[in-house]
């Protein structure tokens, strides 16, 4: 594995910042902080010295919201704020809580959103395309010079059934895709996971990442299409939580928890046992998202149980 750099790389995260209705068998929170970006830049910020969100925000979005992003030192100068009503996003989750309903969805910003990266944002290097339309993801990244950089990126199964064509574009300038198992058996058109994996990367990106929920995830690179082999196949467990209070951006935080371990390792290229560390952090880090509505336990986590979370998980799956 490669060592730290002496420089960081800066990361640059844009998607959705939203406002998240979210009901459980249990609970019910309103006007809560959501969005793919939200998540992720967050995340990203617990490991990252800098982080920049790019977004769109309506005029009745929370400004605690914002303050409370801006207190972890993610810089919001690419959050536009616009006259429109903010993206609203209202779910419910079954009482297995791995079933999940989209009661609403109210694009408004969203709707003729063009994204835009401030000049002070474009230096980054490792870019974060957080879920949102294939359309925008192409638009950042082409506002994101910098060399060399490191592009990772999401989707959902919303974008596979009306934008695949689109989705097929950003494949071929990614580095790294996370996509969670039903969506990447979709896309890749297969059920089995391995070979999915191996079809995805045939699609344009050097690792893939397919998230297995409460499971773990596993991750492909360079070499995993001739034949599975410890230097370019991982599989990664899920800490096992006590308390499931609300898996909404689980996934988002494990991108940008990602993206943030990365920022450690420099501009990238990063290798392999490099990538497998992230999948593991990104893992932990998303553990916390579950555990309380919206970002509200990341919020509270310290750096000190963040520490002992990574060593309990490694200790309880190593052998
Ligand atoms: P996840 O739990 O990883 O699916 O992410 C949940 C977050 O995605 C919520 O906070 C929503 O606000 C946001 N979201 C919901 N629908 C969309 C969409 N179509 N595009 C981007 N983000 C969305």
């Amino acid at each position: 594995m490669t060592e730290p750099s002496d420089t960081q790389a800066a990361i640059v995260v844009g998607g959705t910042v939203a406002i998240d209705h979210v009901k459980t068998p249990s609970s019910e929170g309103r006007d809560l902080l959501g969005g793919s970006a939200s998540y992720a830049a967050l995340a990203a910020s617990f490991f990252a010295k800098r982080v920049e969100l790019i977004g769109i925000v309506g005029h009745d979005f929370p400004v605690q919201h914002l303050d409370m992003l801006a207190a972890h030192g993610v810089s919001l100068a690419g959050v536009e704020r616009s006259e429109s009503a903010s993206f609203t996003w209202s779910g419910e989750y079954m009482q297995n809580m791995n079933e999940r309903v989209t009661h609403s969805v109210a694009v408004n910003v969203l709707e003729s959103w063009q994204v835009k990266v401030p000049a002070s944002a474009q230096d980054c290097s490792i870019v974060v395309l957080a879920n949102m339309a294939p359309e925008n993801q192409l638009e950042m990244l082409a506002q994101c010079p910098a060399q060399p950089r490191f592009v990772i990126a999401d989707t959902m199964d919303l974008w596979i059934s009306i934008a695949q064509e689109r989705l097929h574009d950003v494949l071929k300038k990614l580095d790294l895709f996370v996509i969670n198992e039903g969506e990447a058996r979709e896309l890749a058109g297969t059920s089995n996971l391995v070979e999915a994996g191996r079809i995805l990367r045939s699609k344009g990106p050097r690792y893939v990442v397919v998230k297995l929920g409460e499971f773990g995830a596993m991750l492909f690179g360079p070499g995993s299409e001739e034949s599975i082999s410890p230097e370019n196949f991982f599989r990664s467990a899920a800490y096992p939580l006590e308390t499931l209070a609300d898996p909404t951006g689980a996934g988002d935080t494990f991108l940008g928890g990602m993206a943030g371990y990365l920022s450690a390792y420099g501009a990238g290229p990063y290798d392999f046992a490099t990538i497998r560390q992230a999948i593991v952090h990104g893992s932990v880090l998303a553990s916390y998202t579950c555990e309380a509505f919206s970002t509200h336990r990341l919020e509270s986590l310290q750096q000190e149980d963040l520490r002992q979370r990574l060593a309990d998980f490694q200790a309880m799956t190593h052998w």
